[in-house]
């Protein structure tokens, strides 16, 4: 034998590549292992351990492509077949993720700057790749020469024979027993004496896995809608289009309706169509343990269908079977946050894809990968080639540029609430005049205005929300005297000053300043008030001081009972939620009083009056997006209420009545708001009208951050290509997180192939490593 048909012989038959689970980002298409033959079928997303570094430490990865002689011959011949090493096993966790998901997976390594393997750890469920609940039973039967009973010799153990007796008198209809059950109806007190036969070959056994998991509730106490709702003329429009679309592939659409408008309607409807045509229909909610009625309406107009539901609130064991029958392509309706989009229906399944509160925040993930549920649906859609259903009442201006301006998404609008709903008719209430009302010196966090709505509603039998924005006023700058009044606003802009802490996580530290966010103008916090020289305060307040407050309004009107606050401390999970929603639509409770979790898709029909306590936080953040949020946030909460016969009212307290976004949102007008604010966009250049990257340096002290920082953008620099710009590095609005300081560059550009280019070439070069020290962040949705 010669050298080289040694060689020959030692070349592997088959070669993968692999994606290391690891953060190693300079190798997008993978490592190269040889694949033995003894390791069986594989094909791309299955997930093997293989042998990584000098030490050969198995390593977990992900397959991305096989090569063989027939398909990749020179890819064949370049590997030196002494030097490739060879896949060391399965992992076993018997889940392969459909080849669109692993495309999606490569398209959201590339957008979203994050390693390939990473992004693919990230889509399967810890539960899945633990196996979560998965058992597997033994199930018996005679060997083909299994001897009759009257041939076993004498000495035969009489466990051995109660257990072939069993199995004798079973007709061959009964088919195999389970071991257990085997065990029991033989008497026996252990498996041993199965187990022998087993080894003697006298009897076979088959095994059966599957995940079992405790009984998932399928409340539908929540759902308010009727049985027999006849979709209006809107409403039809909008189905007859987009059900006219089903099968033509890929297409995009949004539905823009007010609160209130039906829009679940339209939903419901194409899902039966897809179910109709035998395809799984997949939608994406912003966060289920906060939208349950969402799920409960599906539950109540899908009695029979297979609904699979995949969110944080699920056991475990729960969340492996769910995943599990969507793979096994059992699952009729997908419903999940923001993570379902990775869901494992098998291709050519997927028939429609819907994005509910399309502009929700929560739809962003906030670690790598910082993909965003939306734009990572919108792929799916198209990998799928089936339409996608963005639906709003407030879409998000990135959607609503896509639309109106790009022309990318079909408009569907509902312009009026459902048959018999009327929207509520919105009062604005200037708090800063409101407070010179009162005559104590207490802090009132609730005006006249509303503490008596508040009274009236209830004396009426109606019910209340009121929210309280979680930020609070902590950013807010005020003398402590209501008669004086003074608010910190800016010289130049019409605009509150934000409180910036120098450290977060520490106690108060001297450095403490204000900025504002417009015009960026920076100032030490004043100590006293100009006015009137009391020592000023941060506004700052809990919701339990809130609750305190409106127990003592309602004094003799409700009882201590009716009046229930919904925060993180009082409510200890989805569980204690969902009882109080439960409670509520019973009426039970009489005031419902929390944070963003009550704004988002409560429909109950006897709610007539929202109060918002403070609707200026976002506007005080320091962050291009603060107007458009306040504007969702507004419209939003005031669209829970004049949801049954009879109208609402709902209730703004504010210190900036005159901001745009306030007044727009109390007229409903989401159109008038969005090109005023896009024209804003647009004239500085921002999202949505320039995409942006904003990369996040975090470096323990300042002068190390801000070196390490000039380091990388002019690293950077040579990557820019015509079309793309850079911003010079400068703190983050917060410029301490956990002992870091962090620094922010923004990179920019229209074109987001253009943007994408540059992250790639700088990362494919080892210039950009995202990880601890950078993170990286496409499409930001904040920039704190
Ligand atoms: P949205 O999701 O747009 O806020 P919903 O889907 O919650 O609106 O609808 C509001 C209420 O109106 C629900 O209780 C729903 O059952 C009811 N509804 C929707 N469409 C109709 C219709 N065509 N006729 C009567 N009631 C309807
Ligand atoms: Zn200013
Ligand atoms: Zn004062």
């Amino acid at each position: 034998m010669t050298n080289t048909d040694l060689l020959l012989n030692l070349a592997p038959e088959r070669l993968v590549q692999v994606a290391l689970e690891r953060g190693i980002d300079r190798y997008p298409e993978g490592l190269t292992y040889a694949a033995p033959e003894a390791l069986g079928p594989l094909s791309p997303g299955d997930r093997v351990i293989v042998p990584l570094g000098r030490g050969n430490t198995p390593t977990t990865g992900w397959i991305l492509a096989v090569h063989d002689s027939s398909t990749d011959p020179e890819k064949m011949d370049s590997v030196d077949p002494l030097r490739v090493k060879a896949v060391l096993k399965k992992d076993g966790t018997e889940t392969r993720l459909p080849a669109q998901v692993l495309s999606l997976a490569e398209w959201i390594s590339d957008y979203y700057a994050c390693p390939i393997g990473m992004t693919l750890a990230s889509m399967l469920p810890a539960a899945v790749r633990k196996g979560a609940g998965r058992v597997t039973r033994h199930y018996m039967q005679l060997a083909e020469d299994c001897p009759g009973l009257e041939a076993l010799p004498k000495k035969f153990g009489p466990g051995r024979r109660r257990a072939l007796e069993v199995l004798h008198a079973r007709s061959p209809e009964d088919g195999p027993i389970e071991i257990g059950e085997l065990a029991a109806e033989a008497g026996l007190k252990s498996k041993a004496p199965i187990k022998a036969l087993l080894s003697a070959g006298m009897i076979r056994e088959t095994t059966r896995t599957n995940v079992q998991a405790a009984w998932l509730e399928r409340s539908t106490v929540l759902a308010t809608d009727g049985d027999e709702i006849r979709p209006n003329a809107h409403q039809a429009a909008a189905i007859d289009a987009i059900e006219g679309s089903l099968e033509d592939g890929f297409s995009r659409h949004l539905l823009l309706g007010v609160t209130g408008s039906g829009k679940t309607e339209v939903y419901i409807r194409l899902i039966k169509s897809v179910i109709a045509q035998g395809r799984t229909a997949l939608m994406l909610v912003p966060e289920i343990a906060l939208t349950p009625q969402t799920a409960s309406r599906l539950f109540h107009r899908f009695p029979e269908a297979r609904i699979a539901l995949l969110h944080s609130g699920l056991t475990q064991a729960q969340r492996n079977q769910q995943w599990t029958m969507v793979a096994q392509g059992d699952a009729q309706i997908v419903l999940g946050a923001r993570s379902a989009i990775f869901a494992p229906i098998p291709d050519d399944h997927l028939g429609l894809v819907i994005v509910d509160e399309e502009h929700d925040g929560s739809y962003k993930q906030d670690q790598a990968p910082r993909y965003h549920g939306r734009d990572v649906a919108i792929r799916r859609a198209q990998l799928a080639e089936c339409p996608i259903l963005l639906g709003s009442a407030t879409p998000s201006l990135e959607t609503w540029h896509n639309t109106v301006d790009l022309k990318r998404n079909t408009l569907h609008r509902l312009p009026e609430r459902a048959p018999g709903l009327s929207l509520p008719n919105v009062q604005i209430v200037d708090f800063a005049e409101e407070r010179k009302l009162f005559k104590d010196r207490k802090i009132h966090l609730l005006g006249p205005r509303l503490s008596t709505a508040l009274k009236q509603t209830l004396a009426a039998g109606s019910q209340a929300i009121l929210l309280l924005n979680r930020r609070g006023y902590a950013n807010y700058i005020a003398c402590p005297d209501q008669q004086c009044g003074w608010v910190m606003k800016c010289d130049q802009c019409d605009a509150g000053m934000v409180n910036h802490r120098a450290a977060i996580g520490r106690a108060n530290t001297p450095h403490d300043f204000v900025r504002c966010h417009h015009c960026l103008t920076e100032q030490r916090l004043p100590a006293k008030c100009p006015l009137c020289s009391r020592k000023i305060t941060v506004f700052g307040l809990g919701t339990q001081r809130v609750e305190e407050e409106i127990r003592g309004i309602l004094a003799g009107v409700a009882q201590a009972d009716q009046i229930k606050r919904v925060d993180s401390d009082t409510m200890r999970g989805a569980d204690d939620f969902h009882e109080t929603l439960d409670r509520f639509g019973r009426g039970e409770i009489k005031v419902l009083l929390g944070t963003q979790m009550i704004a988002k898709g409560l429909d109950f029909p006897n709610v007539r009056l929202v109060g918002v306590i403070n609707a200026d936080t976002a506007l005080n953040l320091p962050d291009f997006r603060a107007t458009e949020r306040t504007f969702q946030l507004v419209s939003q909460v005031s669209g829970r209420c004049g949801r049954g016969d009879g109208a609402g009212i709902a209730i703004i307290q504010t210190f900036q009545p005159d901001a745009p976004a306030i007044r727009m949102a109390a007229e409903h007008d989401f159109e008038s708001f969005a090109r005023e604010e896009l024209e804003e966009r647009r004239r500085f250049d921002l999202p949505p009208i320039r995409r942006m990257a904003r990369l996040v340096i975090r470096e323990s002290g300042e002068e190390a951050c801000l070196r390490y920082s000039q380091k990388l953008a002019s690293e950077l620099h040579p990557f820019l290509e015509d079309g793309v710009s850079m911003t010079q590095p400068e703190p983050c609005a917060i410029t301490r997180i956990g002992g870091r300081d962090r620094m922010q560059i923004l990179i920019l550009s229209e074109d987001p192939r253009k943007l994408r280019n540059v992250l790639l070439r700088a990362r494919r070069e080892g210039v950009l490593t995202p990880g601890e020290r950078v993170a990286v962040d496409v499409d930001p949705v904040a920039l704190l």
